[in-house]
């Protein structure tokens, strides 16, 4: 630790004013808190925790969607390991549910392995939930021109897969935002490269970070970001450099193009976000599970607007039950340790909402590394950005 030692002294001696800065990815949340990085920082650099967690944002109408076609005889519904104890509208409900009663629910840890079942079960129809950021998407891509190569006609996909500047960008549009700088997450970057978050540095004139996720790495991009408010900088900068290269994958971002449109997305506790999605082109309108089982498109329709965490509180499903603030966390605005169910109602072998079932959510890490709430930092005002 003496390397993040060093660099947190180094911060210190760069900040002359009150900073708050935001890490997007989930990932690097669990690092924070679990190496206690918060807690390293100099008075008045503040850190929100975004919504990076790819299983918390993925909206209930869609989990509805795949418990409705898991429910089917002829389906068998695969996805991450994950999103199959993440609740979607009706309360306590979720994929393993589903399996209990007889749905026939697979978890993959790659989307390829669905390709395998449908060439094994061709009798029966393969539905892959595909969900996640840039990250994940050039598997779904993959998985999806694989299929189109085998003419493969019981495999589809039941895409939900979202884009991460735009959410940056509809944090700082939120009345009463306070997010100055952005620690970027390194993989999506990895993928992306740097380019595509310009317009947002430009436009809204902040810094953006490539950020790791190791102690060091995260103090690295801190130092960074710090430097450039203090500089009065706007722009993108790599303190990733080991990972992130300027034009990203572009073998990965050539996938992307050729098997998604963007298109506007509801994220659970954001609401829709303009661009914040990704679709399957037209031209692979066959491989998509909601027009092959006669599903409501999501994507910008009424049900998508009323999605039940897209409000400060989630209105409706198991969240409002345990007074789940989820939505609240997911926009930076609360913390974990505000809410009333966390550690009592809401563990994660009981959890009642996504931020406590997923690997990446805010919930799992406080009570994984920061159980007692005594240590947690205090909440951010409500109403003023936070
Ligand atoms: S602790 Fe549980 S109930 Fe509370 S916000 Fe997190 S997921 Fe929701």
């Amino acid at each position: 630790m003496s390397h993040v030692a060093a660099l947190a002294a180094q911060l210190r001696a760069t900040q002359t004013r009150p900073w708050t800065l935001m890490e997007v990815c989930g990932g690097q949340t669990h690092a924070i808190v679990r190496w206690g990085i918060d807690q390293l920082l100099p008075e008045g650099l503040r850190l929100i925790h975004g919504p990076g967690c790819p299983v918390c944002v993925t909206p209930a109408t869609v989990l509805d969607q795949a418990q409705a076609l898991a429910r089917r005889p002829e389906v068998i519904l695969c996805s991450y390991g994950d999103m199959l104890r993440v609740p979607g509208s009706a309360p306590g409900e979720d994929l393993l549910g589903v399996r209990a009663a007889g749905g026939d629910v697979r978890l993959l840890t790659s989307p390829l392995q669905a390709l395998a079942l449908a060439r094994r079960e061709p009798h029966r129809q393969v539905v892959f939930l595909a969900v996640g950021f840039e990250t994940t998407a050039p598997a779904t891509a993959l998985l999806a021109l694989q299929a189109e190569a085998l003419g493969l006609g019981n495999l589809s996909l039941l895409v939900a897969h979202v884009r991460v500047p735009p959410a940056m960008a509809a944090i700082l549009r939120e009345p009463g935002n306070q997010v100055q700088g952005f620690l970027a997450a390194g993989h999506v970057g990895s993928v992306m490269g740097l380019a595509e978050l310009q317009p947002l540095a430009r436009d809204h004139g902040v810094p953006v970070v490539m950020t790791g996720f190791a102690p060091e790495e995260l103090m690295a991009g801190l130092l960074r970001c710090v430097a450039m408010l203090e500089a009065g900088t706007a722009g993108v900068a790599n303190a990733y450099p080991s990972v992130v290269r300027e034009q990203g994958n572009p073998g990965a971002r050539a996938l992307l193009e050729r098997v998604f449109r963007v298109v506007d997305q509801p994220w659970r506790g954001l609401g829709v976000i303009a661009a914040g999605g990704l679709a399957l082109r037209p031209e692979l309108a066959w491989l998509d599970a909601r027009q092959r089982f006669a599903l409501e498109a999501y994507c910008g329709t009424p049900a998508a607007v009323e999605d039940p965490c897209a409000g400060e509180q989630c209105s409706e499903g198991p969240c409002a039950e345990a007074q789940c603030i989820a939505g609240r966390i997911l926009q930076g605005r609360a913390l974990p340790s505000d809410c009333p169910a966390f550690g009592g109602r809401c563990t994660p072998e009981h959890p009642l909402g996504a931020p406590m079932v997923s690997s990446e959510g805010a919930c799992a890490a406080y009570h994984r590394y920061r159980a007692d709430k005594a240590q947690a930092r205090p909440a951010m005002a409500p109403g003023g950005g936070g």
